[in-house]
């Protein structure tokens, strides 16, 4: 249960406070909550690359951008579950299924993933779907499969959010959100920072986050890797003082929460990594790549992590194990068809890099 409410400038306020301080308190919530010496190692698998249709600034996937990433088609359950097994025999005790879709449409293609979800929960792996929005029928039925978490980032405060992407409602996010909330399907959303936001869009993602009733189980913060032929390709590196904070504050105001050091960690130093373990996260990727961009070696992590004493956790630690159940009939494919928005706001950045190669 969430009682406290938070505003934009208490945790402008927390952000702003003395780094040496910061990091203590934020130490000092993770040690009440948290083993301190235990991390959560996931790793993602593309499972559909590229082609999408959205114009997220900071995507390389998106089709629109000049990227060299190729539209791929779904990979089949067996190829999924071959790299899953390997990601369980390089530590990882989750793996995240990701597709670049808007949505999940009902058919053959949402039929697969739910039969690669029954398969890797079946060895006894943690599974997390991030497809895009989810009507509650469908979540409904991920959480049959035996789904453990559902990612649905909200990317950057609400305001900045527009300024990020045209093609989809920052509403619409919260609806996926909800309707993963009424199954008992774990949450995990998180955002970008080095988006070119200020500090109070960073507050404000935060605030909705931390607010939520109950709060995500697991909040990804990624530093912004720039791709050239994206419009954010421009963007300076965050800095890795920029990066403690924001996990410091994640975790003051997500005291339960596991906070995941997401994209961008193969711009920072081992000893940048830790300051961030010692300022509360608590989860990591593993892998060479997040989706489509670089990410440190295993043995790189799993070298820190022996420098540090750090041990790796186990599967299902926090929260248990389903197991895959038939479909009911309610919830078998219904074929919804759900009233997604597309503002179309202009965002001209992005309309100048959709059209880059026709200057
Ligand atoms: S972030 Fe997701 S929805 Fe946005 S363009 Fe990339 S793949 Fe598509």
């Amino acid at each position: 249960m969430n009682n406290k409410h938070w505003s934009i400038d208490e945790i402008v306020e927390i952000y702003n406070t003395p780094l040496l301080n910061l990091i203590y308190d934020a130490s000092t919530v993770h040690r009440l909550h948290h083993d301190p010496n235990k991390i959560q190692v996931s790793s993602l698998i593309s499972i559909k690359t590229g082609g999408c249709p959205e114009d997220c600034g900071y995507c390389p996937q998106a089709a629109r951008y000049h990227t060299g990433v190729e539209g791929n088609q779904l990979l089949d359950v067996q190829q999924v579950k071959a790299q899953a097994l390997r990601a369980r025999s390089a530590g990882s005790s989750r793996v995240c299924l990701g597709a670049a879709w808007r949505n999940v449409k009902d058919g053959p293609e949402f039929d697969q993933v739910l039969e690669m979800v029954r398969t890797i929960t079946q060895l006894d792996m943690e599974v997390c779907c991030t497809l895009g929005m989810l009507t509650e029928n469908q979540a409904k039925r991920l959480e049959e499969a035996g789904l453990y978490a559902y990612n649905h980032n909200i990317d950057s405060s609400e305001e900045y959010y527009k300024e990020v992407i045209s093609t989809r409602a920052f509403d619409d996010r919260l609806s996926t959100i909800n309707n993963v909330r009424k199954t008992s399907i774990t949450l995990c959303s998180g955002g970008i920072i080095g988006m070119g936001e200020s500090l109070k869009d960073r507050a404000g993602m935060l605030k909705i986050l931390a607010n939520m009733n109950p709060q995500p189980e697991s909040v990804p913060i990624n530093a912004l890797v720039p791709v050239e032929g994206t419009p954010l390709a421009e963007e300076k590196p965050v800095s890795i003082w920029d990066m403690v904070r924001m996990i410091a504050t994640s975790r003051i105001v997500l005291p339960h929460t596991q906070i995941r050091l997401s994209a961008g960690r193969t711009q920072m130093s081992q000893e940048g990594q830790t300051l961030c373990f010692l300022a509360g996260a608590n989860s990591i990727f593993a892998g060479d790549k997040l989706l489509t961009t670089p990410n440190p070696d295993s043995n790189e992590d799993h070298e820190l992590f022996n420098l540090l004493g750090i041990k790796t956790q186990s599967p299902f630690e926090k929260h248990a194990k389903r197991e895959p159940v038939e479909q009911t009939a309610t919830s078998s494919a219904l074929n919804e068809k759900p009233k997604w928005t597309r503002p179309g706001h202009v965002i001209e950045r992005n309309i100048r890099a959709s059209k880059k190669d026709q200057i």
